[in-house]
């Protein structure tokens, strides 16, 4: 595609060569918009119409990508314009509304029941993973039922058994303690777990 603007025909004169041919084969090179320009000392808005009007033009990210990749632009200065534009000036501007004030009853209200069950046990900010011993916490009654039985209900030390016991019940022990777990869960597994009564519990403890 030809284009026949007067300053087009100037510049392809003083080239001397087909002016699109040299914009196609700088623009495969690499060579970024101001970089064409330059060479051909015209302005950029010129020649990135003319690189249009050849159908040679790149994604705006990719331009900013090359660009940057060869120094065309100062971080420092750009930082500064975006600055000097006034763009920090305006977020100071526009402080949140509600900033050190409190929110009124009905939104407060409305923001705990969208919290509600998402701030509570583990899922609590100041949760430290269920430190608490005398808590066992997540299936330890399950697992005490199921030790027992495993056990035939009689202390795996002595053989007493929990109907000899009543109404005491015969305990279950953490062969490797709780504290010693980071998921309180894992403790549960019934292979950690030993049925006895109180006497050898005592022992075992002691
Ligand atoms: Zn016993």
């Amino acid at each position: 595609m030809g284009i026949n603007g007067p300053k087009y025909k100037a510049v392809e004169d003083r080239l001397g060569s087909n002016l699109e041919e040299h914009l196609k084969q700088r623009f495969t090179d690499g060579y970024t918009c101001k970089e064409i320009a330059d060479e051909l000392g015209e302005s950029t808005d010129t020649v990135w119409y003319w690189l249009k009007r050849h159908g040679l033009s790149r994604s705006g990210s990719e331009a900013n990508r090359l660009a940057w990749q060869k120094g065309h632009f100062d971080r420092e200065a750009t930082k500064q314009r975006a600055y000097d534009s006034g763009f920090h000036k305006v977020k100071q501007d526009h402080p949140c509304p509600w900033k050190g004030k409190r929110l009124p009853d009905e939104w407060r209200s409305n923001i705990s029941k969208g919290m509600k069950g998402l701030r509570v046990g583990s899922l609590h900010p100041l949760w430290r993973g269920g430190t608490s011993i005398k808590n066992y916490s997540f299936g330890w009654k399950a697992a005490k039922r199921v030790a027992r039985q495993r056990a035939g209900f009689r202390c795996e030390v002595c053989g007493i058994s929990e109907a000899d016991l009543a109404p005491r019940r015969l305990d279950v022990h953490h062969i490797i303690p709780v504290k010693n777990f980071a998921n309180i869960k894992d403790s549960n597994d019934p292979a950690n777990l030993r049925v006895v009564c109180r006497k050898c519990h005592k022992q075992i403890e002691g």
